[in-house]
């Protein structure tokens, strides 16, 4: 078989000193003097960028481990060097399945699946495959790779042995936990979270070759984690990591559960899981009221942070401010099946690219209406550097027109707009308003019909201005106040 030793542990025995320390305590954390690599890399990168950026260091994950699993673990790795395996030390053992996770999170990133052959079974490879297709995001992929300074827990879960006939089987199940930096923009890092399970497997039959290979690969979690180092004072940032969720490391708002050896986590978790991801113990129906208290002291990051948005809020602003945030996400205005989503500053884009019959340019644009056009139409329409959505709709028999300012609420009331409606037959007939803009936070037009402050037209009345190819003519016209 050309399989390559992806690590023996008679191979890194030289190492097994340095490792051994680590693997008898059951707290470690990203000290810098372990992992001075990071640091650096640090400290260059926001050199060049914002001062105002705190210097960030991932938190530290406590690991409290389940005490009965964790002595099975250390008798029945004493029972494998002692009977089985006299070369084999923990500390190589716990450094090679380091190196060997970080391999196959380069691969997953790098889509070389092929080169996963020598690391895996083919079960394994199999598997992880199918979640490299069906499971994993493109987002997911790029994120997931490690690098072993990344990686803040990796223990063994559960080492079993098996015999069949002159067949000979030690399988060790490790769980890991590992936190890193993403660079979102050149100002703006974000904490992502990966959890793995992993089994390595090892036959000791006579004729086998000395070597450990990865027989599971789950990946229980591999996502961006909203901890954020704008310009926030010290206390309200040592207070929002007091927040992080054990489980998500979301920011916990409100209720807060603990799992049974202390772990904090948010309420969804609590909903969505019975166990805690850093013990996995079970989680408790006890709260912690003193934590939740702190909830309303501190001032959480808006939820488009990443975005751009600077905004730090009280637990009792959030909500509000979700819904004007200048740096939400916008959906596609102008068709229901297009499910394109971005920022204000990529519409205009997007609406040229895809919906340009349905973009006006200019202050002044000339519209028309047919009897035969769908009841509601949208067009964007770019004027004085800005952008607005013009609704043209006819419900019941009436023709409405409103115009919604893009941006941000307070500076709607910069603008107002102006329609008129005319024929080329009777140079003497027109009719003109002039009318408010609305913000785009009420994205339900019905709303702003039903408040009235809109342009409203009898259909009877509009009929009078068609010519004889049932057109009707009309000036949009957007106005500064
Ligand atoms: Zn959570
Ligand atoms: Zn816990
Ligand atoms: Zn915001
Ligand atoms: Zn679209």
């Amino acid at each position: 078989m050309n399989r390559l030793v992806l690590f023996r542990s008679k191979f890194c025995s030289c190492l097994s000193t340095n490792f051994a320390s680590i693997s008898n305590v059951s707290r470690f954390s990203s000290k810098s003097t372990r992992h001075p690599r990071i640091k650096t890399d640090f400290k260059r990168s926001l050199q060049s960028c914002n001062k105002r950026y705190q210097m960030p260091k991932t938190p530290d994950l406590i690991y409290m481990p389940h005490v009965i699993r964790w002595v099975k673990s250390k008798l029945r790795f004493k029972y494998l060097k002692k009977i089985w395996d006299p070369d084999f030390s923990e500390g190589a053992f716990i450094y090679g399945s380091t190196k060997a996770v970080c391999r196959i999170t380069e691969i997953i990133s790098s889509g070389k699946t092929e080169e996963l052959d020598s690391l895996m079974t083919v079960s394994a490879k199999i598997k992880l495959q199918d979640d490299m297709n069906y499971r994993l995001s493109q987002v997911q992929k790029n994120l997931i790779m490690l690098k072993p300074e990344d990686i803040k827990i990796l223990v063994p879960i559960n080492v079993t042995f098996s015999k069949d006939g002159p067949g000979k089987m030690c399988r060790v199940g490790l769980r890991v936990l590992a936190l890193k930096w993403h660079e979102v923009t050149a100002d703006n890092y974000k904490l992502v979270l990966v959890a793995l399970q992993t089994e390595f497997s090892r036959d000791y039959s006579d004729d086998a070759p000395p070597e450990w290979i990865i027989s599971g690969f789950s990946i229980l979690e591999c996502a961006i984690r909203p901890t954020t180092f704008n310009n926030m004072n010290n206390l309200n940032i040592e207070l929002l990591k007091a927040l992080q969720c054990s489980c998500c490391f979301d920011y916990m708002k409100g209720v807060i559960y603990i799992c049974f050896t202390g772990h904090s986590v948010c309420d969804t978790c609590w909903n969505a899981h019975n166990s805690c991801l850093i013990c996995e113990y079970a989680l408790t129906d006890t709260r912690n009221y003193s934590l939740e208290g702190v909830c309303g002291l501190v001032e959480y990051p808006c939820e488009n942070n990443d975005k751009g948005c600077p905004q730090y809020l009280k637990l009792e602003e959030l909500e509000e401010h979700r819904q004007l945030c200048d740096y939400r996400s916008y959906g596609c205005n102008l068709d229901k099946q297009c499910s394109w989503e971005g920022r204000r500053d990529q519409l205009k884009k997007h609406y040229l690219d895809k919906h340009d019959d349905n973009v006006l340019i200019g202050e002044e644009c000339t519209c028309l209406w047919k009897h035969d056009k769908p009841g509601h139409t949208v067009y964007l329409m770019l004027a004085f550097d800005e952008l607005f959505y013009v609704h043209n709709r006819s419900v019941n028999d009436i023709m409405y027109w409103t115009v919604q300012y893009i941006g941000r609420s307070e500076d709607v009331i910069l603008f107002y707009f102006e329609i008129e409606i005319f024929t080329d037959q009777f140079n003497d007939r027109r009719l003109a308003f002039s009318e408010i803009c609305h913000d785009d936070v009420k994205v339900e037009v019905d709303e702003i019909l039903d408040s009235g402050f809109c342009v409203a037209v009898p259909l009877t009345v509009l009929e009078t201005y068609m010519n004889t190819e049932g057109v009707v003519f009309y000036k949009i016209k957007i106005r500064r106040a």
